[in-house]
């Protein structure tokens, strides 16, 4: 009964959202065109440029400057200081990503150059729109409801911010940039508020995609692993760091594929999907941090970047 009932909302949810997911994501799949800011402002020869026009909860976004001489630049919204990368002539860019919790209004984001010894600085209010986030139900089969626990969650987050905390400086990606894990429907969507076997309540960290056990999941983008074996929630599990703060998770492996240390290529396979963890039938979890934050990965694949090394075209 309990299975029936939540296969019926993985149904529902996979036909909503899988045929909203096939009209919105096409940009995946192909380079996204380089945005015209939707704002730009100038201070002392540098053009501080903002690539949208808001921000959702669990959102992301590219902000740009461009200018002679620039040495360094810094950020800071909604968080600590983070800073701007180099592509080389004379561009610099950086992700702003809001936390899926931020209260919906506006915030201000600042921003100091440093330029010829000099600081120049920046101010922009930037909205926080509402995500509009659903809340979906889910019963865990009575021997992993132990993994409802909220203390098992808690240790398994801090074993994720410390594994994260050691961002590679430099971006790992290449011009193939990031792409879906695999060509299935998305299900259940990134940010979801979840009540498990009627009681504990949590928030989804990622989004899922059908995936029959066994099947082979590629690495969104390049980068270095940093974590391959079993979690408590998330099974067994892959993480990868694409530098610059951008890690990307895979979730409820059957067969993991790659170990910690090892450099990945765009679209390499590094396991087989199957239902380990925290997992009510098999399926795959795919997630994306930035700066500390799960961000809403299929509306970052979506964004326009640049390529993640100054010697490679952009994509
Ligand atoms: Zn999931």
């Amino acid at each position: 009964m309990l299975k029936i009932r939540l296969f019926l909302l993985l149904f529902i949810s996979a036909r909503v959202l899988g045929s909203a997911a096939q009209s919105e994501l096409p940009a995946a799949f192909q380079p996204a065109p380089r945005p015209v800011p939707s704002r730009v402002q100038y201070n002392s020869g540098i053009a501080l440029s903002i690539y949208f026009a808001s921000l959702a909860q669990g959102g992301s976004g590219l902000i740009g400057l461009a200018g002679v001489d620039i040495s360094g630049a810094q950020f800071r919204f909604r968080g600590a200081e983070q800073p701007f990368f180099s592509l080389g002539a004379d561009a610099w860019y950086a992700l702003i990503a809001v936390d899926m919790d931020a209260p919906p209004r506006s915030y201000q984001l600042t921003v100091v150059v440093q330029k010829d010894g000099d600081a120049v600085s920046f101010s922009q209010d930037l909205l926080v729109e509402p995500a509009g986030y659903i809340l979906q139900e889910f019963d865990l089969p009575a021997d992993r409801a132990y993994l409802t626990d909220a203390a098992v969650e808690t240790a398994e987050l801090d074993t994720l911010a410390a594994l994260t905390a050691d961002a590679s400086a430099e971006p790992l990606w290449d011009a193939a940039g990031f792409e879906l894990p695999l060509d299935t429907p998305l299900t259940s969507p990134f940010g979801s508020f979840r009540l498990l076997n009627g009681a504990r309540e949590t928030r989804h960290t990622g989004w899922d995609q059908v995936a029959p056990v066994g099947t082979p999941i590629r690495a969104l983008a390049a980068g270095r692993v940093v974590f391959a074996d079993r979690l408590e929630i998330r099974g067994n599990y892959a993480l990868i760091d694409h530098g610059l703060g951008l890690y990307s998770g895979y979730a409820h492996f059957s067969e993991l594929h790659v170990t910690a240390g090892q450099h990945v290529a765009a679209g390499q396979v590094i396991g087989s999907s199957g239902n380990t963890g925290r997992s009510s039938g098999p399926h795959l979890h795919w997630e994306l941090a930035a700066g500390g934050r799960w961000i809403d990965g299929a509306a970052f694949l979506d964004l326009w970047l640049p390529a993640g090394s100054s010697s490679a075209p952009e994509r």
